[in-house]
């Protein structure tokens, strides 16, 4: 397809070629059913398989333990900042969070609605520059659960060793870094992640959780936001998101066919290194926001001189057919995301485009 943007959007966000094409083939019928599966109901058989298999794909592709559920919800991963404490917060116990950036804030907001928060590290007077050591984590008495932000997709930070938390059930809100590398899942109680980055198109939510921590809730928590509800039911309790849920299998199949969690985990290594050389060795003209040691491989945010040169910047990208290079409107700056669907071509064209940029600017 010739015009494809270059496209850096940190989510929704690009996603496979072939995987559109795919689908686009399969739109109005699929599979010889007669109708699309958006069409056809979520308890027959051709859409139960497709159910299916994208669960054992993610099963296979993160090497998820036995002893794990993995559920398909919906709400997004704002949705799972309530779910999570109004499922495993409990009377008496403090629910702990590691406070790195703009979606930690606001996962630790709305877990406060529910109990007793403390944050059990910071990185605020760094300004969200830097992930904590593990060292630097404080327990509360009580724990019931320490939640972090696996990558902060705002900030560009991302953590690359979790924590060891021992008895207490370690959180990880994956949404802008699941299968961008492997990860060892058996660490975590849980793991949750919107779809709309690594994974397909925006309307699913995956939670993969450890099922000793699939209780009844305390309290009066609706039927919907009860994990345990989901479980029981495979995610057929209500109408599931399908489409969704068949576009991420076919991403997930896609990922497969090139190498799997290892297989995004170099080729991502590839795309970040080359934009942070591009940053590190412009003399001063870029500068990345994140540490060093913190840095992101899915978002890479790094600021110029003046406003008026990052606005200069995004302008003539914009103009050139990159897309999507604004840093957040929170903190300013520029921002590529890099997730696993864009191409390592994309990337090298925008240090082409950076590298210019500074000679007729620098
Ligand atoms: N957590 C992180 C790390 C995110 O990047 C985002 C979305 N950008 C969210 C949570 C919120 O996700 P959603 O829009 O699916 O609610």
């Amino acid at each position: 397809m010739a015009n494809r943007a270059y496209n850096f959007n940190a989510g929704p966000a690009a996603l496979p070629l072939e995987v559109l094409q795919n689908a686009q083939k399969q739109f109005v019928e699929y599979e010889e059913s007669g109708m699309s599966l958006m069409e056809m109901s979520h308890r027959g058989a051709v859409y139960e398989k497709v159910h299916y298999e994208t669960e054992t794909l993610l099963r296979e592709l993160m090497s998820i333990p036995e002893g794990y559920k993995v559920l398909f919800v919906q709400g997004g991963a704002s949705t799972q900042f309530a779910m999570v404490p109004m499922n495993l917060l409990r009377a008496g116990t403090t629910a702990a969070y590691v406070a790195t950036g703009s979606w930690a804030t606001k996962a630790i907001q709305e877990a406060k609605l529910f109990g007793d928060v403390a944050v059990a590290a910071s990185s605020e007077a760094d300004a969200y520059k830097r992930i904590p050591a593990a060292e630097e984590l404080k327990l509360p008495s009580n724990p019931a659960y320490v939640h972090l932000t696996s990558n902060e997709t705002i900030e560009g930070t991302q953590w690359t060793d979790y924590p060891d938390t021992g008895s207490v059930p370690l959180i990880g809100d994956m949404s802008s870094d699941i299968l961008c590398r492997p990860v060892d899942v058996s660490k975590f109680g849980l793991i949750y992640a919107g779809a709309q980055k690594n994974l397909g198109p925006s309307g699913v939510t995956i939670v993969i959780i450890r099922e000793d921590l699939i209780a009844k809730p305390e309290g009066a928590v609706p039927t919907m936001l009860r994990y345990d509800t989901h479980a029981k039911a495979d995610s057929l309790y209500n109408t599931p998101p399908t489409f969704a849920i068949y576009m991420a299998g076919e991403v997930l199949k896609w990922v497969k066919a090139n190498g799997g969690a290892a297989g995004m985990a170099a080729r991502n290594n590839e795309k970040a290194n080359l934009l942070y050389d591009t940053i590190d060795s412009s003399g001063g003209f870029y500068r990345g926001f994140a540490d060093a040691g913190s840095r992101s491989i899915m978002n890479v945010t790094f600021r110029l001189a003046t406003e008026e040169l990052e606005k200069q910047f995004a302008k003539e990208s914009e103009a050139q057919g990159f897309v999507g290079l604004k840093g957040h409107r929170s903190v300013g700056g520029l921002r590529a995301s890099i997730y696993n669907a864009v191409t390592p071509e994309n990337v090298q064209a925008l240090a082409g485009f950076m590298r210019d940029f500074q000679s007729r600017n620098g």
